[in-house]
């Protein structure tokens, strides 16, 4: 079965106080008896901040039902490699979760999908399970590229991976990202329904089955549930929304009462 997951991308923002004031934030209302999202219960929450804010975070949620993981990653274990950071570095401070490949540092910082393939090698080998971010751009939708982007992206990075090995998928549209321009459901859902096939027939039907698929770009709120209602999206990730304590609370709260039947 697999568990849902409410994630926030935080980008760089927030600096070690602002980070663990948030993580303690979280905390406290994810354990506050008044709420509907409860320790082990729907669906798993998830933050992803700076490298520099992570030991803060990791103080805080070390050991709690509230994961954290790093937004990026190097392929290398060590070495010469000025301004990176390892796997290994992250498993250290009880991260459960890397970024691979988010857009911003495909298009901003030169990451391409032989990088992604080989990040996520290397977070598979580190312990921590990897969240593989594709998407296609806006001309890449309007020149009818949008499954040949999304095929490029997973073959060149998941095929061939131990049939062991447990990883995270999010659907991020480009264009929906940080633009408050949403996928409609059903433009998610069709993606989400070319990836689940995609993986049982590319890894094995064991891997679609068990891989959780997260709808990203502009998620907020009021418009989760109607994304959580398609049948392959496990969840979302979320940057902006992810920046208050409310918004964060409130999209966990909505995926929490659809995915415990209450709406
Ligand atoms: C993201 O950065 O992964 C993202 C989905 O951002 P936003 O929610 O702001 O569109």
């Amino acid at each position: 079965m697999r568990i849902p997951l409410v994630a926030g991308n935080w980008k760089m923002n927030k600096g070690p106080g602002a980070a663990r004031a948030f993580a303690q934030d979280v905390l406290r209302w994810v354990t506050d008896s008044s709420t509907k999202v409860k320790a082990k219960e729907y669906p798993e929450l998830a933050v992803f901040p700076s490298f520099t804010a992570l030991p803060a975070v990791a103080d805080v949620l070390r050991g709690t039902a509230i994961a954290y993981g790093g937004q990026n990653c190097h392929w290398e274990p060590s070495g010469a490699f000025t301004g990176e950071t390892a796997p290994g570095f992250l498993a250290e401070l009880g991260c459960r979760y890397v970024l691979v490949g988010h857009s911003e540092r495909r298009t901003l910082f030169g990451e391409t999908d032989e990088t992604c393939r080989k990040k996520v090698l290397a977070a598979l080998a580190a312990g921590l399970e990897p969240l593989l971010c594709c998407g296609e751009t806006l001309p890449e939708r309007e020149s009818n590229l949008t499954f040949t982007v999304i095929e490029r992206q997973l073959r060149s990075t998941l095929v061939g991976l131990p049939s062991a090995a447990s990883f995270t998928i999010a659907y991020e549209p480009v264009w929906a990202i940080g633009t408050g321009r949403t996928a409609t459901p059903p433009q998610a859902g069709e993606v989400h329904a070319f990836i689940r096939p995609w993986l049982s027939r590319n890894l094995s039907p064991e891997v679609a089955e068990r891989t959780r698929l997260l709808y990203g770009g502009s998620v907020k709120p009021d418009n989760v549930v109607e994304l959580l209602r398609q049948p392959d999206v496990d969840g979302a990730l979320i940057g902006g929304a992810s920046l208050e304590v409310a918004s964060f609370c409130a999209i966990a709260n909505a995926a929490t009462s659809y995915l415990t039947g209450l709406i």
